[in-house]
Protein backbone atom coordinates (compact mmCIF):
# COMPACT_ATOMS: atom_id res chain seq x y z
CA UNK A 1 0.00 0.00 0.00
CA UNK A 2 1.62 3.17 -1.13
CA UNK A 3 0.62 4.82 2.07
CA UNK A 4 2.93 8.36 1.64
CA UNK A 5 2.21 9.03 -1.63
CA UNK A 6 0.76 11.75 -2.99
CA UNK A 7 -2.17 9.17 -4.62
CA UNK A 8 -2.98 8.63 -1.30
CA UNK A 9 -3.81 12.17 -0.23
CA UNK A 10 -5.30 12.90 -4.11
CA UNK A 11 -8.07 9.67 -2.50
CA UNK A 12 -8.43 11.30 1.01
CA UNK A 13 -9.24 14.55 -0.40
CA UNK A 14 -12.34 12.47 -3.10
CA UNK A 15 -13.22 10.43 -0.25
CA UNK A 16 -13.50 12.45 2.81
CA UNK A 17 -16.89 13.04 2.80
CA UNK A 18 -19.64 13.72 5.62
CA UNK A 19 -20.45 9.28 5.97
CA UNK A 20 -21.77 7.34 9.24
CA UNK A 21 -19.73 5.41 11.36
CA UNK A 22 -22.11 2.53 11.08
CA UNK A 23 -21.96 1.04 14.23
CA UNK A 24 -25.94 0.18 13.69
CA UNK A 25 -27.73 0.31 10.84
CA UNK A 26 -30.06 1.88 10.22
CA UNK A 27 -27.74 4.73 12.01
CA UNK A 28 -29.10 6.80 15.21
CA UNK A 29 -30.09 9.73 13.19
CA UNK A 30 -33.13 7.28 11.19
CA UNK A 31 -34.95 6.93 14.60
CA UNK A 32 -37.85 8.53 15.07
CA UNK A 33 -40.17 10.37 18.01
CA UNK A 34 -43.12 9.15 15.49
CA UNK A 35 -43.42 6.10 16.69
CA UNK A 36 -46.38 3.58 16.92
CA UNK A 37 -46.02 2.44 20.55
CA UNK A 38 -48.24 -0.71 19.72
CA UNK A 39 -44.84 -1.66 18.03
CA UNK A 40 -42.91 -1.03 21.09
CA UNK A 41 -45.22 -3.02 23.32
CA UNK A 42 -45.30 -6.07 21.26
CA UNK A 43 -41.37 -5.50 20.74
CA UNK A 44 -41.19 -5.98 24.81
CA UNK A 45 -43.77 -8.28 24.80
CA UNK A 46 -41.81 -10.72 22.74
CA UNK A 47 -38.83 -10.26 24.38
CA UNK A 48 -40.38 -11.46 28.00
CA UNK A 49 -41.24 -14.91 26.60
CA UNK A 50 -37.75 -15.97 25.56
CA UNK A 51 -35.23 -16.08 27.31
CA UNK A 52 -31.97 -14.02 25.93
CA UNK A 53 -28.42 -13.30 26.38
CA UNK A 54 -27.57 -9.43 27.02
CA UNK A 55 -25.37 -6.81 26.94
CA UNK A 56 -26.09 -3.74 29.51
CA UNK A 57 -25.09 -0.31 28.38
CA UNK A 58 -25.24 2.36 31.02
CA UNK A 59 -24.44 5.94 30.17
CA UNK A 60 -23.36 8.07 33.20
CA UNK A 61 -24.08 11.46 31.99
CA UNK A 62 -22.04 13.79 34.38
CA UNK A 63 -18.44 15.63 33.76
CA UNK A 64 -16.40 17.77 36.05
CA UNK A 65 -15.84 19.97 33.15
CA UNK A 66 -16.17 20.31 29.79
CA UNK A 67 -13.46 18.74 26.99
CA UNK A 68 -14.10 21.41 23.61
CA UNK A 69 -14.14 18.62 21.11
CA UNK A 70 -16.96 16.64 22.96
CA UNK A 71 -19.24 15.15 20.74
CA UNK A 72 -20.81 12.83 23.85
CA UNK A 73 -24.32 13.20 25.39
CA UNK A 74 -23.01 14.89 29.17
CA UNK A 75 -23.93 17.17 31.82
CA UNK A 76 -21.20 19.57 33.23
CA UNK A 77 -21.38 19.50 37.03
CA UNK A 78 -19.23 19.24 40.02
CA UNK A 79 -21.76 18.37 42.56
CA UNK A 80 -22.09 14.60 43.43
CA UNK A 81 -24.43 14.56 44.95
CA UNK A 82 -26.26 14.37 41.32
CA UNK A 83 -25.10 10.82 40.92
CA UNK A 84 -27.23 10.00 43.65
CA UNK A 85 -30.13 11.15 42.48
CA UNK A 86 -29.41 9.63 38.64
CA UNK A 87 -28.83 5.87 40.33
CA UNK A 88 -32.16 6.11 42.12
CA UNK A 89 -33.66 6.80 38.55
CA UNK A 90 -31.42 3.85 37.19
CA UNK A 91 -32.72 1.80 39.76
CA UNK A 92 -36.21 3.00 38.64
CA UNK A 93 -36.02 2.43 35.17
CA UNK A 94 -33.85 -1.12 35.65
CA UNK A 95 -37.32 -2.15 37.69
CA UNK A 96 -39.32 -1.23 34.30
CA UNK A 97 -36.77 -3.05 31.86
CA UNK A 98 -36.62 -6.27 34.14
CA UNK A 99 -40.53 -6.46 33.24
CA UNK A 100 -39.56 -6.37 29.43
CA UNK A 101 -37.00 -9.42 29.56
CA UNK A 102 -37.69 -13.04 30.44
CA UNK A 103 -36.33 -13.97 34.25
CA UNK A 104 -33.56 -16.22 33.03
CA UNK A 105 -32.25 -13.55 31.00
CA UNK A 106 -28.73 -13.40 31.61
CA UNK A 107 -26.17 -10.34 30.70
CA UNK A 108 -22.97 -11.78 29.28
CA UNK A 109 -21.30 -8.01 28.64
CA UNK A 110 -21.65 -5.11 31.18
CA UNK A 111 -20.30 -1.35 29.93
CA UNK A 112 -20.63 1.72 31.66
CA UNK A 113 -20.28 5.10 29.43
CA UNK A 114 -20.59 8.79 29.47
CA UNK A 115 -19.81 11.18 30.20
CA UNK A 116 -17.70 10.15 32.86
CA UNK A 117 -18.76 7.04 34.69
CA UNK A 118 -16.04 7.74 37.24
CA UNK A 119 -17.90 10.68 38.54
CA UNK A 120 -19.57 8.42 40.37
CA UNK A 121 -17.87 8.57 44.16
CA UNK A 122 -16.76 4.58 45.08
CA UNK A 123 -19.73 4.15 47.35
CA UNK A 124 -21.79 5.52 44.22
CA UNK A 125 -20.51 2.94 41.94
CA UNK A 126 -20.49 0.05 44.63
CA UNK A 127 -24.33 1.09 44.49
CA UNK A 128 -24.71 0.78 40.93
CA UNK A 129 -23.09 -2.40 41.15
CA UNK A 130 -25.30 -3.69 44.09
CA UNK A 131 -28.22 -2.53 41.49
CA UNK A 132 -27.03 -4.50 38.71
CA UNK A 133 -26.86 -7.59 40.36
CA UNK A 134 -30.39 -7.35 42.51
CA UNK A 135 -31.98 -6.80 39.40
CA UNK A 136 -30.58 -8.92 37.07
CA UNK A 137 -28.57 -12.24 36.22
CA UNK A 138 -24.86 -11.47 35.40
CA UNK A 139 -22.96 -14.22 33.93
CA UNK A 140 -19.60 -15.49 35.89
CA UNK A 141 -17.70 -14.85 33.13
CA UNK A 142 -19.27 -11.65 32.20
CA UNK A 143 -17.16 -8.82 30.32
CA UNK A 144 -17.28 -5.58 32.30
CA UNK A 145 -15.74 -2.53 30.83
CA UNK A 146 -15.54 1.01 31.94
CA UNK A 147 -14.77 4.10 30.67
CA UNK A 148 -11.92 5.73 32.67
CA UNK A 149 -11.71 9.47 32.91
CA UNK A 150 -7.89 9.28 34.79
CA UNK A 151 -7.99 12.82 35.53
CA UNK A 152 -10.88 11.69 38.12
CA UNK A 153 -10.19 8.62 39.55
CA UNK A 154 -8.59 7.61 42.37
CA UNK A 155 -7.44 3.89 43.95
CA UNK A 156 -10.63 3.66 46.01
CA UNK A 157 -12.40 3.87 42.55
CA UNK A 158 -10.83 1.18 41.12
CA UNK A 159 -11.20 -1.16 44.05
CA UNK A 160 -14.56 -0.34 43.90
CA UNK A 161 -15.17 -1.16 39.95
CA UNK A 162 -12.97 -4.17 41.24
CA UNK A 163 -15.51 -5.23 43.37
CA UNK A 164 -18.37 -4.93 41.79
CA UNK A 165 -16.78 -7.47 38.59
CA UNK A 166 -15.29 -4.86 36.33
CA UNK A 167 -12.68 -6.41 34.04
CA UNK A 168 -11.80 -3.93 31.49
CA UNK A 169 -10.88 0.09 31.30
CA UNK A 170 -11.23 2.37 28.82
CA UNK A 171 -8.37 5.49 29.55
CA UNK A 172 -9.45 8.62 27.55
CA UNK A 173 -5.77 10.07 26.71
CA UNK A 174 -6.38 11.85 24.05
CA UNK A 175 -3.01 13.31 23.41
CA UNK A 176 -0.38 13.51 25.66
CA UNK A 177 1.36 16.79 24.59
CA UNK A 178 0.24 19.87 27.04
CA UNK A 179 0.30 22.55 24.34
CA UNK A 180 -2.61 20.11 22.76
CA UNK A 181 -4.07 19.62 26.19
CA UNK A 182 -4.70 23.08 26.44
CA UNK A 183 -6.04 23.94 23.14
CA UNK A 184 -8.62 21.45 23.79
CA UNK A 185 -9.52 22.43 27.89
CA UNK A 186 -8.67 19.19 28.48
CA UNK A 187 -5.18 18.98 30.77
CA UNK A 188 -4.25 16.13 31.86
CA UNK A 189 -0.17 14.87 32.83
CA UNK A 190 1.14 11.95 31.29
CA UNK A 191 2.28 10.74 34.71
CA UNK A 192 -1.44 10.61 35.79
CA UNK A 193 -3.10 8.58 32.91
CA UNK A 194 0.66 6.27 33.81
CA UNK A 195 -0.12 5.86 37.44
CA UNK A 196 -4.31 4.64 36.72
CA UNK A 197 -2.92 2.13 34.54
CA UNK A 198 -0.77 0.97 37.03
CA UNK A 199 -3.30 1.28 39.63
CA UNK A 200 -5.91 -0.71 37.74
CA UNK A 201 -2.86 -3.70 36.76
CA UNK A 202 -2.16 -3.60 40.35
CA UNK A 203 -6.34 -4.38 41.10
CA UNK A 204 -6.76 -7.16 38.46
CA UNK A 205 -8.17 -4.92 35.52
CA UNK A 206 -5.41 -5.45 33.31
CA UNK A 207 -7.58 -5.51 29.90
CA UNK A 208 -6.74 -1.66 29.09
CA UNK A 209 -7.27 0.22 26.06
CA UNK A 210 -6.12 3.54 24.83
CA UNK A 211 -8.38 6.17 23.35
CA UNK A 212 -6.47 8.81 21.16
CA UNK A 213 -7.77 11.50 19.12
CA UNK A 214 -5.99 13.06 15.96
CA UNK A 215 -6.92 16.25 14.06
CA UNK A 216 -6.85 18.48 17.24
CA UNK A 217 -5.84 21.67 17.37
CA UNK A 218 -2.30 22.28 18.04
CA UNK A 219 -1.41 18.50 17.08
CA UNK A 220 1.15 18.02 14.42
CA UNK A 221 1.78 14.55 13.05
CA UNK A 222 5.67 14.85 15.38
CA UNK A 223 3.25 15.43 18.48
CA UNK A 224 0.91 12.39 17.91
CA UNK A 225 4.12 10.12 17.09
CA UNK A 226 5.42 11.35 20.73
CA UNK A 227 1.86 10.46 22.00
CA UNK A 228 2.09 7.26 20.36
CA UNK A 229 4.73 6.40 21.63
CA UNK A 230 3.89 7.66 25.17
CA UNK A 231 1.06 5.00 25.63
CA UNK A 232 3.10 2.80 23.96
CA UNK A 233 4.92 2.45 27.18
CA UNK A 234 1.79 1.45 29.68
CA UNK A 235 1.52 -1.97 27.03
CA UNK A 236 -2.37 -1.39 26.42
CA UNK A 237 -4.06 -4.93 24.94
CA UNK A 238 -6.78 -2.19 22.56
CA UNK A 239 -6.53 1.05 20.76
CA UNK A 240 -9.32 3.56 19.63
CA UNK A 241 -7.86 5.71 17.35
CA UNK A 242 -10.36 8.45 16.41
CA UNK A 243 -10.27 11.00 13.59
CA UNK A 244 -11.68 13.93 15.17
CA UNK A 245 -15.20 14.80 13.81
CA UNK A 246 -15.68 18.65 13.49
CA UNK A 247 -19.29 19.60 13.93
CA UNK A 248 -20.07 22.65 15.29
CA UNK A 249 -23.16 23.19 13.94
CA UNK A 250 -24.36 20.61 15.95
CA UNK A 251 -22.04 20.69 19.01
CA UNK A 252 -21.76 24.39 19.86
CA UNK A 253 -18.74 23.15 22.74
CA UNK A 254 -16.45 23.01 19.30
CA UNK A 255 -16.85 26.71 18.78
CA UNK A 256 -15.09 26.95 21.50
CA UNK A 257 -11.91 25.51 19.37
CA UNK A 258 -9.74 27.52 16.84
CA UNK A 259 -10.07 26.52 13.86
CA UNK A 260 -7.07 27.91 12.60
CA UNK A 261 -4.66 25.72 14.55
CA UNK A 262 -6.16 22.49 13.04
CA UNK A 263 -4.16 20.44 11.31
CA UNK A 264 -4.79 19.80 7.63
CA UNK A 265 -6.01 16.78 5.67
CA UNK A 266 -2.72 15.81 4.96
CA UNK A 267 -1.16 16.04 8.43
CA UNK A 268 -4.02 14.17 9.55
CA UNK A 269 -3.24 11.46 6.78
CA UNK A 270 -0.04 11.08 7.57
CA UNK A 271 -1.00 10.68 12.04
CA UNK A 272 -3.32 7.61 10.95
CA UNK A 273 -0.40 6.72 8.70
CA UNK A 274 2.14 7.00 11.02
CA UNK A 275 -0.57 4.24 13.55
CA UNK A 276 -1.77 2.04 10.66
CA UNK A 277 2.43 1.63 10.19
CA UNK A 278 4.06 1.38 13.80
CA UNK A 279 1.26 -0.31 15.60
CA UNK A 280 2.00 -3.52 13.68
CA UNK A 281 5.74 -3.59 14.53
CA UNK A 282 4.68 -4.11 18.31
CA UNK A 283 2.53 -6.54 17.53
CA UNK A 284 -0.98 -4.98 17.46
CA UNK A 285 -3.39 -5.65 14.00
CA UNK A 286 -5.84 -2.56 12.55
CA UNK A 287 -8.99 -3.98 13.53
CA UNK A 288 -10.77 -1.59 10.69
CA UNK A 289 -11.97 2.06 11.35
CA UNK A 290 -10.02 3.34 14.40
CA UNK A 291 -9.26 0.06 16.21
CA UNK A 292 -6.22 -1.62 16.68
CA UNK A 293 -5.85 -4.91 18.76
CA UNK A 294 -3.03 -7.27 20.14
CA UNK A 295 -2.24 -10.07 17.75
CA UNK A 296 -3.78 -12.58 20.84
CA UNK A 297 -7.14 -9.92 21.77
CA UNK A 298 -10.07 -11.29 21.32
CA UNK A 299 -10.92 -8.91 18.66
CA UNK A 300 -7.71 -9.81 16.46
CA UNK A 301 -8.74 -13.81 17.45
CA UNK A 302 -12.37 -12.47 15.86
CA UNK A 303 -11.62 -10.75 13.36
CA UNK A 304 -8.83 -13.83 11.78
CA UNK A 305 -12.35 -16.25 12.55
CA UNK A 306 -14.83 -13.75 10.85
CA UNK A 307 -16.85 -13.56 13.92
CA UNK A 308 -16.14 -10.11 14.12
CA UNK A 309 -18.96 -7.62 14.75
CA UNK A 310 -20.06 -4.54 15.33
CA UNK A 311 -22.68 -2.16 17.18
CA UNK A 312 -22.93 1.16 19.60
CA UNK A 313 -20.05 0.52 21.52
CA UNK A 314 -17.66 -0.12 17.97
CA UNK A 315 -16.00 -3.17 17.30
CA UNK A 316 -17.11 -6.58 19.54
CA UNK A 317 -17.05 -9.69 20.26
CA UNK A 318 -20.78 -9.83 21.17
CA UNK A 319 -22.60 -7.99 19.22
CA UNK A 320 -24.96 -10.58 18.62
CA UNK A 321 -26.27 -10.16 22.19
CA UNK A 322 -29.29 -7.67 22.76
CA UNK A 323 -28.05 -4.40 24.03
CA UNK A 324 -30.16 -2.76 26.70
CA UNK A 325 -29.26 0.64 27.35
CA UNK A 326 -30.14 2.43 30.50
CA UNK A 327 -29.90 6.19 31.56
CA UNK A 328 -30.28 9.58 29.57
CA UNK A 329 -29.82 9.15 25.44
CA UNK A 330 -28.71 5.02 25.88
CA UNK A 331 -29.48 3.00 23.11
CA UNK A 332 -31.22 -0.16 22.63
CA UNK A 333 -30.43 -2.55 20.17
CA UNK A 334 -32.58 -5.57 19.14
CA UNK A 335 -32.63 -7.61 16.25
CA UNK A 336 -36.08 -5.91 14.99
CA UNK A 337 -35.98 -2.55 17.23
CA UNK A 338 -33.66 0.02 17.99
CA UNK A 339 -34.97 2.59 21.06
CA UNK A 340 -32.97 5.68 22.22
CA UNK A 341 -33.83 7.12 25.62
CA UNK A 342 -34.68 10.58 26.28
CA UNK A 343 -31.68 13.15 26.11
CA UNK A 344 -32.69 15.66 28.17
CA UNK A 345 -32.17 14.56 32.41
CA UNK A 346 -35.23 16.28 33.54
CA UNK A 347 -37.50 14.78 31.02
CA UNK A 348 -36.07 11.42 31.71
CA UNK A 349 -36.54 11.40 35.12
CA UNK A 350 -40.33 13.14 34.52
CA UNK A 351 -40.98 9.61 32.56
CA UNK A 352 -39.62 7.61 34.94
CA UNK A 353 -41.73 9.48 37.63
CA UNK A 354 -44.45 8.73 35.81
CA UNK A 355 -43.73 5.11 35.76
CA UNK A 356 -42.92 5.12 31.99
CA UNK A 357 -39.59 3.55 30.56
CA UNK A 358 -37.91 7.22 29.43
CA UNK A 359 -37.45 6.18 25.80
CA UNK A 360 -38.06 8.92 23.32
CA UNK A 361 -36.76 7.41 19.58
CA UNK A 362 -37.76 4.38 17.91
CA UNK A 363 -36.62 2.77 14.67
CA UNK A 364 -38.46 -0.22 13.39
CA UNK A 365 -36.42 -2.48 10.63
CA UNK A 366 -37.84 -3.00 7.66
CA UNK A 367 -37.11 -5.96 5.65
CA UNK A 368 -34.79 -4.19 3.58
CA UNK A 369 -32.86 -2.59 6.68
CA UNK A 370 -32.44 -6.37 7.60
CA UNK A 371 -30.70 -7.34 4.13
CA UNK A 372 -28.75 -4.05 4.34
CA UNK A 373 -27.81 -4.07 7.16
CA UNK A 374 -26.12 -7.94 7.23
CA UNK A 375 -24.16 -6.60 3.85
CA UNK A 376 -23.08 -3.22 5.43
CA UNK A 377 -21.69 -5.18 8.83
CA UNK A 378 -20.09 -7.49 6.65
CA UNK A 379 -17.98 -4.53 4.70
CA UNK A 380 -17.36 -3.74 7.96
CA UNK A 381 -16.38 -6.43 9.74
CA UNK A 382 -15.42 -9.11 7.50
CA UNK A 383 -14.13 -6.77 4.64
CA UNK A 384 -15.63 -9.00 2.00
CA UNK A 385 -18.55 -9.39 1.05
CA UNK A 386 -19.84 -13.14 -0.61
CA UNK A 387 -23.33 -12.01 -2.64
CA UNK A 388 -24.37 -15.70 -2.57
CA UNK A 389 -25.18 -15.50 0.79
CA UNK A 390 -28.08 -13.40 0.16
CA UNK A 391 -31.77 -13.75 -1.22
CA UNK A 392 -31.07 -18.00 -0.77
CA UNK A 393 -27.94 -17.21 -3.13
CA UNK A 394 -30.06 -16.64 -6.20
CA UNK A 395 -27.62 -14.46 -7.59
CA UNK A 396 -29.72 -12.54 -10.65
CA UNK A 397 -31.84 -11.44 -7.46
CA UNK A 398 -28.64 -9.86 -5.73
CA UNK A 399 -27.55 -8.75 -9.55
CA UNK A 400 -31.65 -6.78 -9.79
CA UNK A 401 -32.02 -5.75 -6.34
CA UNK A 402 -28.26 -3.57 -5.71
CA UNK A 403 -27.53 -3.19 -9.36
CA UNK A 404 -27.27 0.69 -9.32
CA UNK A 405 -25.13 -0.37 -6.06
CA UNK A 406 -22.82 -2.96 -7.88
CA UNK A 407 -22.09 -0.03 -10.59
CA UNK A 408 -20.88 2.40 -8.10
CA UNK A 409 -18.42 -0.57 -6.77
CA UNK A 410 -16.24 -0.11 -10.54
CA UNK A 411 -14.98 3.69 -9.13
CA UNK A 412 -14.21 1.50 -6.13
CA UNK A 413 -12.04 -0.96 -8.19
CA UNK A 414 -10.25 1.52 -10.26
CA UNK A 415 -9.03 3.34 -6.93
CA UNK A 416 -7.84 -0.02 -5.96
CA UNK A 417 -10.27 -0.16 -2.57
CA UNK A 418 -11.84 -3.49 -3.82
CA UNK A 419 -11.00 -6.79 -5.78
CA UNK A 420 -14.28 -8.04 -7.69
CA UNK A 421 -14.39 -11.37 -7.79
CA UNK A 422 -17.11 -13.93 -9.27
CA UNK A 423 -18.75 -14.34 -5.90
CA UNK A 424 -18.64 -10.94 -4.28
CA UNK A 425 -15.72 -8.60 -4.03
CA UNK A 426 -12.69 -8.30 -1.25
CA UNK A 427 -11.57 -5.37 0.13
CA UNK A 428 -7.97 -4.11 -0.04
CA UNK A 429 -5.23 -3.09 2.36
CA UNK A 430 -5.68 0.37 0.58
CA UNK A 431 -9.33 -0.51 0.94
CA UNK A 432 -9.53 -0.69 4.48
CA UNK A 433 -8.87 2.66 4.78
CA UNK A 434 -12.34 3.77 2.95
CA UNK A 435 -14.37 1.05 4.91
CA UNK A 436 -16.70 3.85 5.40
CA UNK A 437 -17.15 4.81 1.84
CA UNK A 438 -17.54 1.55 0.52
CA UNK A 439 -20.34 0.51 3.10
CA UNK A 440 -22.15 3.82 2.28
CA UNK A 441 -23.04 2.76 -1.53
CA UNK A 442 -25.21 0.17 0.25
CA UNK A 443 -26.92 2.85 2.58
CA UNK A 444 -30.42 3.33 1.29
CA UNK A 445 -30.91 6.53 3.63
CA UNK A 446 -27.70 8.34 2.21
CA UNK A 447 -29.04 7.46 -1.51
CA UNK A 448 -32.31 9.73 -0.44
CA UNK A 449 -29.36 12.01 0.61
CA UNK A 450 -31.07 12.54 4.39
CA UNK A 451 -29.52 13.73 7.50
CA UNK A 452 -25.68 13.58 5.54
CA UNK A 453 -24.59 16.67 7.27
CA UNK A 454 -25.29 15.20 10.72
CA UNK A 455 -22.06 13.01 10.13
CA UNK A 456 -18.53 13.60 10.30
CA UNK A 457 -15.91 13.44 7.57
CA UNK A 458 -15.28 9.77 6.77
CA UNK A 459 -11.36 10.07 7.00
S1 LIG B 1 -14.53 14.02 26.59
FE1 LIG B 1 -15.33 12.78 28.25
S2 LIG B 1 -14.75 13.92 30.10
FE2 LIG B 1 -14.58 15.37 28.40
S3 LIG B 1 -16.58 16.40 28.32
FE3 LIG B 1 -16.67 14.67 26.92
S4 LIG B 1 -17.54 12.99 28.07
FE4 LIG B 1 -16.85 14.55 29.53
Amino acid sequence: MPLQSEQLLNLVTKYNVPGPRYTSYPTAVQFTEQFDSDVLNSFHKNRVRERRELSLYIHIPFCFSLCWFCGCTKVITKDQGRGDVYLDYLEKEMELVYQTIHPDSVFKQIHFGGGTPTFLTPDQLQRLGMIIHDQFQVHDSVEFSVEIDPRRVGEEHIIALKEIGCNRASLGVQDTNEEVQKAVHRIQPFEQTEKVSGLLRKHGITNINIDLIYGLPKQTPGLFKKTISDVMQLDPDRFAIYSYAHLPSIMPAQRLLNEADMPTTGEKLNMLVHAIQTLPEYDYQYIGMDHFAKENDELSLALKDGSLQRNFQGYSTHAELEMIGLGMSAISQGDALYTQNEKDLNAYYQMLDGGRLPIKKVLSLSDEDHLRRELIMQIMCKRKLDYGQFFDGDRSRFDEHFSEELSRLKEFEMDGFVEITDTGFNITDLGKLFLRNIAMVFDEYLKQKLHQTAYSKTV
